[in-house]
C-alpha cells in the first residue's frame, strides 16, 4: 500500500472499491443506479430517496474504479505494485469480498472472452499476475523456482483442486475425506498432502487454473455445494536466486496469494456486523474471522485471532508482520442490492 494510513500505523492494507455496470438485464429493465463513483476522490456515495426514507454516504478508500473500469486499470493501479513487492521476497495476499454477483470472480479470474491463442483483455488479476511475474523474472534473467497451489475452503473444509483425478472423485466416499491443516511447529501451518505444481511457463499456470476451476464447478454440482459459500485460495511461490555484492549466493522467497471470498451476504443477514458473530460463525465463520483480524492488524490491538478460522491459520504468513494485502470489495450499483452494498462499504472501510 501507498497510501498516509500506511505511514501513521504501519500496516500495509490497502482497500479498494470497484462497482460492476448494471448487467443488460438490468439496464433492459431501467434498474435505477444508487451508487456513483468518484475515482479522483476516491469515493464512493450510495444515494437513495424513497418517501420517509433517506439514505445518502459517502466512504472514502485507498483506491475507486468505477462500473467504466477496465481490467488492465484495476490491474496497473492495485495489483501490479504487489507483484513487485511479492518479488522482492514479501509474502502478499489480494481478496475480493463482496456479494454473490457483484464480480468478484470476474475480478480474479476474468471474463471468458477468449481470443485465439491472445491475451484476453478481460483476464483477471490472477492471470496478469501470473504473466508480470514471469515477464519481470525473464527480464531479469533470473535464476528462480515457482510452484502453485490452488485450493478451496468450504464450511472451514480444504479441497485441494489440483489433486490428480484417481484422488479426488468427488462422487466416492472414500475421498470426500477433508484434507488435514497441521502446525509446522514454528508457528506456521501447512496442508497435509496438498498438490504442489512446480510451473516453469505463464501458460502452464493458466492451465492449471482452468483445470482447477472446472474442478471447482464440478465438484459444486456434485456435492450441491453452494459456490458462493466457498473461498478459493490460488497461491504462487518464488524462490530467487541472488547474489549479494560480495558474491554471496542467496534465496529470496517471495509469494502472493489470490483469494476469491464466500459471498459477503452469508454473513451481513446474518447480523455479523453488529457482533452477533455466533449464529453468523456457523455460516461463514472464516469470512467473519477475516474481518477480525484484519481489524486487529490494522488497529494494532494485540490479540490477532489468526486462530479462529482456516481462512486465516492457511494465510497467517501471508496476514501482519512484513506482508502486504489488498482487499477489492466488490458492488452492484443497482438499487436491490443497496442494503448489501453498504455492509460491504462498511466492512471494507473498517478494515482501513
Ligand atoms: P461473483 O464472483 O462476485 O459472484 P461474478 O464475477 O460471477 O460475481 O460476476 C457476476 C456477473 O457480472 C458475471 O456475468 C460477470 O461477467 C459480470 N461482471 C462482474 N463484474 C464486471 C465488470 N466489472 N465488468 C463487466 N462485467 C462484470
Ligand atoms: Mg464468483
Amino acid at each position: 500500500g501507498h497510501s498516509k494510513h500506511d505511514k501513521d500505523k504501519g500496516v500495509n492494507v490497502q482497500v479498494l472499491v470497484r462497482c460492476r455496470p448494471l448487467s443488460e438485464d438490468e439496464a433492459r429493465l431501467h434498474t435505477p443506479v444508487v451508487i456513483s463513483c468518484n475515482e479522483g476522490r476516491r469515493e464512493v456515495s450510495a444515494v437513495q430517496s424513497i418517501a420517509n426514507k433517506q439514505i445518502d454516504r459517502t466512504f472514502a478508500f485507498d483506491k475507486v474504479f468505477g462500473p467504466n473500469s477496465e481490467q488492465i486499470e484495476l490491474y496497473e493501479q492495485a495489483v501490479s505494485p504487489i507483484v513487485n513487492e511479492v518479488l522482492e521476497g514479501y509474502n502478499c495476499t489480494i481478496f475480493a469480498y463482496g456479494q454473490t454477483g457483484t464480480g468478484k470472480t470476474y475480478t480474479m479470474e476474468g471474463g471468458a472472452r477468449k481470443k485465439n491463442g491472445e491475451f484476453p483483455s478481460d483476464a483477471g488479476v490472477i492471470p496478469r499476475s501470473v504473466r508480470e511475474i514471469f515477464d519481470i523474472l525473464e527480464a531479469q534473467n533470473a535464476e528462480y523456482s515457482m510452484k502453485v497451489t490452488f485450493l478451496e475452503l468450504y464450511n472451514e473444509e480444504i479441497t485441494d483442486l489440483l489433486a490428480p483425478e484417481e484422488t479426488s472423485k468427488f462422487v466416492d466416499d472414500k475421498s470426500k475425506k477433508p484434507i488435514a491443516l497441521m502446525e509446522d511447529g514454528k508457528g506456521g501451518v501447512f496442508v497435509r498432502g496438498l498438490e504442489e505444481e512446480i510451473v516453469r511457463t505463464a501458460n502452464e499456470i493458466y492451465k492449471i487454473l482452468e483445470k482447477g476451476s472446472a474442478k471447482r464447478r464440478t465438484a459444486e454440482t456434485l456435492l450441491n455445494k453452494q459456490s458462493s459459500r466457498s473461498h478459493s485460495i490460488f497461491s504462487i511461490t518464488i524462490h530467487i536466486k541472488e547474489c549479494t555484492p560480495e558474491g554471496e549466493e542467496m534465496i529470496k522467497c517471495g509469494k502472493l496469494n489470490l483469494v476469491d471470498l464466500a459471498g459477503s451476504e452469508n454473513i451481513s443477514r446474518s447480523g455479523a456486523r453488529e457482533g452477533r458473530a455466533r449464529e453468523a460463525g456457523e455460516i461463514n465463520k472464516s469470512l467473519l474471522t477475516l474481518g477480525r483480524v484484519i481489524n486487529a492488524l490494522v488497529e494494532h490491538s494485540g490479540h490477532v485471532p489468526y486462530r479462529d478460522s482456516k481462512l486465516t491459520r492457511l494465510l497467517r504468513d501471508s496476514l501482519g508482520g512484513k506482508t502486504k494485502t489488498c482487499i477489492i470489495a466488490t458492488i452492484s450499483p443497482s438499487i436491490h442490492c443497496l442494503e448489501e452494498t453498504l455492509s460491504t462499504l462498511d466492512y471494507a472501510h473498517r478494515a482501513k
